[in-house]
């Protein structure tokens, strides 16, 4: 395989030019798809102070990597402040983080916890750790927020974690749900939001690698992937590869949902429904299959969901 630097200069040349085309491409989309995200949920009004929850992954890099150049052009003015939970895994490089955002220039807060070793403690070799590990750092984030007079919290959950977990809920929870694009901590006193929600991960994993961001491994911990989400995610992967445009169907079809075409009492009132006498408009379908498109031709683009 051929490197840049062992094409001839003009083809380098014209594959740098290129590339630097892309990438320019990808930056505005992805400022396009957080920017509706954010006004599509109102995520972040005039006078929010921003906690960006960074984990030294690609996504939080990417997360709060959009948002600074979004805070640099947007009509309403906004506070971002960084936070990392340092929550002392073995092996963790303690300074890539500070270094990374003091040369940003981004205000930051790394919090101190040993969560790891309360998890180590309490959890039986071999069991997950995944649950509680989130349930204390969930805690301390929002304690934190409190302390820094945070108004939001911001976490870097993308369109494809969004769909793992519609999938995941409904073959091993029962239940169909997914992951909120914006929603009311636990404790009722946060606002959490998830401004990639319309982005997808191959586009931050593009995005990370231009940027060079410094990745810490997220394997510090040494607990097993979850391995129903690695085999829910190459599902994904493999239907996307093979008809794409199918993610962003299924992003779209959570924000069309029809209650009175599904099986919940609670979100529609079967109960009570009733002949009314008057012709539906759309003419009688009742028992007709919905016709459906060809998900390798319709390709339902993000700003069609505005
Ligand atoms: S992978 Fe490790 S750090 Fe992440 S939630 Fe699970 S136990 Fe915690």
């Amino acid at each position: 395989m051929n490197h840049p630097q062992d094409l001839p200069p003009a083809r380098s040349a014209q594959a740098q030019a290129k590339h630097q085309r892309e990438m320019h491409k990808l930056e505005k989309r992805l400022c396009r798809l957080v920017g509706e995200a954010i006004v599509h949920y109102n995520m972040i009004e005039e006078g929010d102070k921003v906690m960006v929850c960074l984990s030294g992954g690609k996504d939080s890099y990417g997360l709060l990597d959009i948002l600074l150049k979004l805070q640099a052009r947007a009509p309403i003015r906004f506070e971002l402040v960084a936070v990392n939970l340092d929550q002392k895994q073995p092996g963790f490089p303690a300074h890539v983080l500070p270094n990374y955002l003091t040369e940003l220039g981004v205000p930051f807060h790394i919090e101190t916890q040993d969560t790891y070793s309360i998890v180590k403690d309490k959890i039986p070799e071999g069991k997950t750790m995944c649950s509680l590990c989130s349930r204390l750092r969930r805690g301390i984030l929002y304690r934190v927020a409190d302390e820094l007079g945070a108004t939001k919290i911001a976490l870097g959950h993308h369109r494809d974690d969004i769909l793992q977990t519609l999938l995941l809920n409904m073959f091993f929870g029962g239940k169909l749900k997914a992951m909120p694009p914006k929603l009311m901590s636990d404790d009722g006193r946060h606002v959490v939001i998830r401004p990639l929600a319309l982005v997808s991960e191959d586009d931050l994993s593009t995005w990370a690698e231009h940027r060079e961001f410094p990745i810490i491994p997220c394997t510090l911990c040494g607990s097993q992937d979850n391995l129903q989400r690695q085999q829910v995610g190459e599902m994904l992967r493999e239907w996307e590869r093979r008809h794409p445009g199918r993610l962003d169907n299924m992003l779209h079809a959570l924000q069309h949902t029809v209650p009175s075409h599904l099986m919940d009492s609670k979100q529609f009132d079967f109960v009570g429904l009733k002949a009314t006498g008057v012709a539906d408009p759309e003419g009688d379908k009742v028992f007709d299959v919905e016709p459906l498109s060809d998900p390798s031709v319709t390709v339902i683009r993000p700003q069609d969901f505005l």
